[in-house]
């Protein structure tokens, strides 16, 4: 028996469902690899990515104006969206 959770992707935004207790998943909707934590069988948050430098790379590609003044050190922002998991 398998329970589906759903978690908000933090790159994109779309809510997405995944297995209990998986602690990697992938957005349906951007691609983009989760590290979850569990809290409990029902209570997940997004950790961080699977891969920061993947990560980093798509976020360049998915806000190309949004990051072009910071270009060349974008991570603040990105770190602060995940912190918003981490934290709590
Ligand atoms: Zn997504």
């Amino acid at each position: 028996m398998e329970e589906k959770v759903e978690v908000r992707c933090r790159s994109c935004h779309h809510r997405f469902k995944v297995p209990s207790g998986r602690e990697l998943v992938e957005c349906p909707t951007c691609s983009q690899k989760w590290r979850l934590k569990w809290f409990d069988e029902t209570t997940a948050t997004i950790l961080a990515p699977e891969s920061w430098v993947e990560f980093q790379a798509k976020m360049k590609g998915v806000n190309p104006v949004r990051n072009s003044i910071g270009a060349a050190n974008p991570t603040a922002e990105q770190r602060d969206i995940i912190s918003n998991g981490v934290k709590k």
